[in-house]
């Protein structure tokens, strides 16, 4: 995709703002420094709230450099780690390594740079929103509405990278999983929805929600 769109690999090599900022984040980021060195931003834990945050925050800081052009990317990226929790930016890091052990350390290049980047929770997963859900315009592999039931999964076990990184658990109300699945229906015409999380059969009163759901949808 980068070659496609011309656009070099590694993050030193794209001045901004000649070439877009990369993001990156999901469950896949919760250790990022193996992609460090090309991406120039990590949202670490839940994306809802910080990703409308970083945007505003992009914003403000394109706004505030119209009268002052000469600000560049170092500057943006730690304008967005200080107002943004959860956004890291490894270029305004240094990270040690111990040749027997691996990582050891990180530290911001200078004083006022986060030390310790704050994993984002989203405490009320009944605010997770589905507005103008997007249809595919060609066949894809899950062909169906998706609606998230649960955040995180009670049964702890200890080799569960998803488990562990999405606690607390957190539960939809049943009332909101309806008004979801009805509009994915109703305006992304699926046929089909499917009630994600990481353990589904653990939803308190799935066996209800089912009965609730069916009738409403087909
Ligand atoms: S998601 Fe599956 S593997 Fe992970 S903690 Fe829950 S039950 Fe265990």
């Amino acid at each position: 995709m980068l070659d496609l769109a011309g656009v070099p690999h590694r993050a030193s090599d794209r001045p901004w703002p000649d070439y877009p900022l990369l993001l990156g984040g999901g469950v896949g980021t919760f250790n990022p420094e193996p992609l460090a060195d090309f991406f120039d931003i990590f949202l670490i834990g839940d994306g809802e709230e910080a990703i409308v945050e970083l945007l505003a925050a992009y914003k403000q800081f394109q706004e505030q450099r119209e009268g002052d052009p000469g600000r560049g990317k170092e500057e943006l990226l730690k304008f967005l780690v200080a107002t943004v929790p959860g956004a890291y930016a490894p270029a305004l890091y240094r990270v040690e390594y111990d040749e027997a052990a691996g990582f050891k350390a990180i530290h911001p290049i200078e004083p006022g740079i986060p030390e310790r980047i704050e994993r984002r929770v989203l405490r009320d997963i009944n605010s997770s929103r589905i507005d103008n859900p997007l249809v595919p315009v060609t066949e894809i592999v899950h062909d169906r509405g998706v609606v998230e039931i649960m955040r995180g999964c009670k049964r702890g076990c200890r080799f569960c990278h998803a488990g562990w990184t999405g606690r607390p658990v957190r539960l939809k109300d049943e009332e909101v999983i309806i008004r979801q699945s009805e509009k994915l229906v109703d305006e992304a015409g699926f046929e089909e929805i499917s009630l994600l999380s990481l353990s589904t059969g653990d939803y308190p009163g799935i066996g209800e929600l089912m009965e609730k759901l069916s009738p409403q949808i087909f």
